[in-house]
């Protein structure tokens, strides 16, 4: 069976086996003579897949006890209001650091809850570097700080984070996680929707430090607030069944192949092997991240002109490779290549880049 060249931003490509196993296991989930989202949510059989699966990521990154794994729905955005509806007190400040859109988004949700405000910006350079930590301005009553560990549209990633912070460190990771081993208790919450490096979309992954799930606001619908869904193992309601098993099998996935340091060595791999074409372009190519900043996730680049560059996506496109237009706000081109895209399919990329560049 042929697979295509997958290298969308997300939903993305998942990987072969796990979509296998459940290929295999759709009719009759392990002798039950039901599907994964036939079986009731208050089963055995579900109650064993939302452990199981909790356990698989609290090994592979190394979570702490101390910390709580949520699986909610609403993606990525819904946290951008859940995270100040929790953690933003009364007469404190939410300070945000701007690395992209979402982080924008993310402090726009934030204001309308209360005092948010930017620490840090690269708006100004089209953000294509991270501003370092001695750029980042905090003010004192600030409750927490808010980054984004990669920038999906722009192409940028955290290589270090701000340490020994006076205030709790809160990371959208929705196009990172899972990419490279994590030190936990830097953080005080990490959140990240499945569908970019975890699994399909439909559920979103929330890690919280147990000391910041007493900070509520008062009154708090329950479906916003982190102490309810910490309180009820993730079953507060219907959870999304058929996403957390898939993210259990891309965990399983992920456990086979060695864990986060061999994923990392893959994903440095990878990256590497489309920053050299186009580095070795001779300008041909041109990155928009700072290399210093760049994503290991997601690969940006541009053509010389409009029509080069159009050239290019649709002979890619001719040739089985999908998904590398750029975000509308950028232009261009980009080359997601999260943890399941194979290596062979970026060592295509690279070749297909190279030989573009002879010909044109
Ligand atoms: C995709 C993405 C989001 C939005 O995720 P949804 O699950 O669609 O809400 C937010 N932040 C980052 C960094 C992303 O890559």
């Amino acid at each position: 069976m042929k697979r295509a060249l997958n290298f969308n931003a997300g939903p993305a490509a998942l990987p072969e086996s796990a979509l296998a196993k459940a290929e295999k296991e759709m009719m009759n989930y392990q002798g039950s003579g039901m599907a994964v989202m036939e079986l009731s949510h208050r089963s055995k059989e579900f109650e064993e897949i939302n452990e199981r699966t909790k356990n698989l990521l609290r090994n592979l990154l190394t979570i702490p006890d101390e910390y709580e794994i949520l699986f909610l729905q609403g993606g990525a955005s819904l946290q951008f209001s859940m995270v100040p509806m929790n953690l933003l007190e009364e007469g404190s400040i939410a300070s945000y650091v701007l690395t992209g859109t979402w982080s924008e988004k993310a402090l726009k949700e934030a204001q309308k809850v209360g005092n948010a405000v930017i620490a840090a910006s690269s708006k100004n350079a089209n953000y294509r570097f991270i501003p370092s930590s001695s750029e980042i301005d905090i003010p004192a009553e600030s409750s927490y700080l808010h980054i984004t560990t990669n920038n999906t549209i722009y192409g940028t990633q955290w290589h270090s984070i701000p340490e020994n912070l006076p205030v709790s460190l809160v990371a959208d990771m929705s196009s990172d996680i899972l990419s490279r081993p994590l030190n936990l208790s830097a953080y005080g919450l990490i959140y990240a929707g499945a569908q970019k490096n975890l699994g399909p979309s439909g559920v979103t992954v929330v890690i919280i430090h147990k000391d910041l799930l007493n900070r509520s606001r008062p009154g708090l619908p329950s479906m916003l607030d982190y102490r309810v869904h910490a309180d009820s193992q993730s079953l507060y309601n219907t959870p999304p069944t058929l996403s957390i098993y898939f993210l259990m099998l891309v965990l399983q996935w992920a456990e086979e192949l060695g864990g986060v340091k061999q994923l990392e060595q893959l994903n440095k791999q990878k990256a590497a092997l489309l920053y050299d074409a186009v580095d070795s372009s001779g300008g041909f190519y041109t990155g928009h991240a700072e290399e210093k900043s760049r994503s290991l996730m997601n690969v940006t680049f541009t053509l010389n002109n409009e029509d080069l560059t159009s050239a290019f996506l649709h002979e890619a496109e001719e040739s089985g490779f999908i998904g590398l237009a750029g975000h509308r706000s950028v232009g261009g081109c980009r080359a997601s290549i999260y943890n399941a895209v194979p290596l062979e399919n970026v060592e295509k990329l690279s070749d297909f880049m190279n030989v573009f560049r002879s010909k044109n």
